[in-house]
């Protein structure tokens, strides 16, 4: 193992920002090392990966499932130990919803990088997670293709900024009317024209709040105010988000939508690496979506998908909103995707909890995790 050799610990190892991290891992054999996989309860998944990537420390939440890693010569321990490890470089966290959050402040606790694609952490729990992270010197990587763009774009001059534009597939449910999204079924939502993804992250771009989250995570990441952050909507995912600048220039950065990108980005910053296994441009044959060899832009439409408005002003009011925002929008998914509701029910949930929540300035932990627990339960229903 060379001195330039990264070591990694994934946590959500099994999900899809999790396998897309391994094909990365897999692609660079003499400078990436897996010390630590954490899953959820895909315990088959998580021991093929063990044989493959042969960590020290595995983790996996379900106490059923844990016997079934018993057969491996490594240490079975929790999540947040792998994130504080002493061998960790740098941890991956792609564990879905707030379950993210613990162990990526183990991880800022510990002084590691981290590359984080969870964004209900930065969404919940921002002030907190950003004054931690600060305190300890620690750079937190968005995973993820548009704050990941937005990243890229702000290289060397962060300075001379106007506004982030953020770029949104749309969807696919992006010209449908209310009444017909009224309509729509969980096979239909999972169904995402351009991007590969888990099934929340899925659900959430169908509505539009994933890209309500991306703001509030740019928001943190970039300390950037949420006026200054727009959403257009470029229905061909090639252009991943842009940066205006004061002199009116505009810098965009452009990829084949493949969630590899973002991630081998975060790993490797501020290195660029050579992947043959990722696709490239071709820009006299685009085909991505419905239109060929054609880049184009609609304003979002914020009367049929009210998420993304319910994001903005969530996170205007601050304090444990954008907290009541995630945890409603967490178990609003879940209902939708077991058949309990309809997709129109989602923003209708999260804006009865939002509207019946009395929200803390300057929030501890504590009173964020209360927030969540609070929200969670009105969700229900
Ligand atoms: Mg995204």
């Amino acid at each position: 193992m060379g001195s330039d050799t990264k070591r990694l610990a994934v946590l959500g190892s099994t999900g899809s920002i999790g396998r897309q991290t391994l094909d990365i891992v897999r692609s660079f054999p003499e400078r990436l090392r897996i010390i630590g996989l954490a899953a959820g309860a895909n315990a088959d998944l998580l021991a093929q990966q063990v044989e493959e990537f042969k960590p020290e420390l595995v983790s996996i939440e379900s106490s059923q499932e844990q016997r079934k890693l018993k057969q491996f010569n490594c240490e079975v321990t929790t999540a947040e130990e792998i994130a504080s490890h002493p061998d960790v470089d740098l941890v991956v966290i792609a564990i879905s919803g707030i379950a993210g959050l613990k162990p990526t402040l183990a991880a800022i606790g510990a002084k590691k990088s981290i590359a984080l694609a969870t964004k209900e952490v930065l969404v919940a729990a921002g002030s907190v997670v950003t004054a931690e992270a600060k305190r300890h010197g620690v750079r937190i990587m968005p995973i993820d293709s548009e704050p990941s763009a937005i990243w890229q774009c702000l290289q060397g001059e962060a300075k001379t900024v106007r506004r982030l534009i953020l770029t949104a597939s749309g969807g696919p449910f992006r010209n449908l009317s209310t009444k017909k999204l009224g309509a729509v079924t969980p096979e239909q939502a999972l169904a995402h024209p351009t991007w590969n993804m888990g099934p929340k992250v899925t659900i959430d771009s169908a509505t539009l709040m994933n890209k309500g989250f991306e703001a509030i995570e740019l928001s943190w990441l970039f300390d950037t105010p949420m006026d200054n952050i727009d959403v257009v909507i470029h229905p061909q995912s090639i252009i991943h988000s842009m940066v205006e600048f004061v002199d009116g220039s505009v810098k965009a950065q452009l990829s084949i939508p493949d969630m590899r990108f973002p991630i081998q980005y975060a790993i490797f910053y501020p290195e660029r690496m050579l992947n043959e296994t990722l696709p490239r441009i071709d820009f006299l044959n685009m085909k991505s979506g419905s239109i060929e060899n054609a880049l184009t832009f609609e304003k979002p439409d914020i009367d049929r998908f009210p998420c993304l408005r319910l994001a903005f002003e969530a996170s205007r009011k601050g304090g444990t909103y954008p907290a009541v925002l995630s945890a409603a929008d967490e178990v609003a998914v879940d209902r939708f995707l077991k058949g309990q509701i309809r997709f129109t029910d989602i923003p209708r949930i999260i804006s009865e909890a939002l509207n019946g929540h009395r929200g803390t300035s300057k929030p501890s932990l504590e009173d964020i995790l209360a927030a969540d627990d609070w929200a969670r339960k009105v969700a229900a229903g």
